[in-house]
């Protein structure tokens, strides 16, 4: 399923709904001398409507609280009761903002969750939109426990690379990585994770799970190997007590919770010597 989940749509019904108060005012107040006044209080609740929409952007897609007005003059008197279709409770049950960015626009909706990403932002990247009638399933909500083998899954494709089953799962890690959106922050583009003589961010890890990447991973402990890296030079490279150093913490905690559950001969492997042994699969 699509959507344009934005926040220029939320910007745009927003400016909608004050319109629809001014007229539904001057219906009330017949363009007498208090409409003004009334316009003017009417018209702040909505611009403070917008301002805890822009609010959501800067708190990372988190709900955001519109504050109370500050104390000040009494209003004179209450505004009439309007009725606004953007009042009515939401019956759309996915978030607006894109599980990976944090940003609007063109999403697609998980059907069975309510993650929504851009195409390009999903992993792997959406190459084609669904059609508006078919259901369409996030990566997140495959559950792998529950797949039934197909043959060859567990084979390398021809042209090399993971096995069909490795691939997704590693997709599966690194998008659960993305969508640790704060932690996961300083650690996704190359200039941000530059210092170390080896830099590894996950930008770097995505690329080499495209298909085509002449740097494909071809094991999964080299996709494991290169987190590993990317945490050490986090811990190498900035005090214990930074925020950044913390968020490598929480990030790679998260991240053996994950190995755990999909590939658990790897969790807690320090990504340098011999791999683990394939322990039977849980
Ligand atoms: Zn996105
Ligand atoms: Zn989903």
């Amino acid at each position: 399923m699509l959507r344009m989940a934005s926040v220029q749509s939320d910007v745009f019904a927003k400016s909608l709904r004050c319109d629809y108060k001014q007229s539904d005012l001057l219906t009330y107040g017949g363009g007498q001398g208090g409409v003004p006044g009334e316009l003017d209080k009417v018209c702040a609740a909505s611009v403070q409507d917008l301002m805890a929409t822009i609010a959501k952007l800067d708190s990372n897609g988190v709900q955001v609280v519109a504050e109370a007005e500050p104390a000040g003059p009494p209003a004179p008197s209450p505004a009439p009761p309007v009725h606004s279709s953007t009042d009515e409770p939401r019956a759309d049950p996915n978030e607006d903002w894109c599980a990976v960015c944090m940003d609007g626009g063109e999403l697609v909706c998980c059907d069975r969750c309510p993650k929504v990403f851009h195409q390009y932002c999903h992993i792997p990247t959406v190459d084609k939109l669904p059609d508006e009638a078919d259901a369409w399933q996030c990566l997140l909500c495959v559950n792998f426990a529950e797949l039934p083998a197909a043959p060859g899954d567990e084979l390398p494709p021809p042209g090399g690379g993971l096995p069909p089953r490795q691939q997704r799962l590693v997709e599966r890690l690194t998008l659960e990585l993305y969508c640790q959106y704060e932690a996961s922050l300083p650690f996704r583009e190359a200039a941000q994770c530059g210092a170390a003589p080896r830099p590894m961010c996950l930008d770097a890890m995505r690329v080499k799970l495209q298909p085509r990447s002449p740097q494909r991973y071809t094991h999964v402990a080299q996709f494991v190997a290169d987190a590993r890296l990317l945490f050490r030079n986090a811990y190498a490279y900035n005090p214990p007590d930074s925020s950044i150093y913390k968020d490598a913490k929480r990030l790679e905690e998260f991240f053996d919770a994950q190995l755990l559950k999909w590939l658990p001969e790897y969790a807690y492997w320090s990504g340098e010597g011999e791999p683990p042994a394939k322990r039977p699969r849980l």
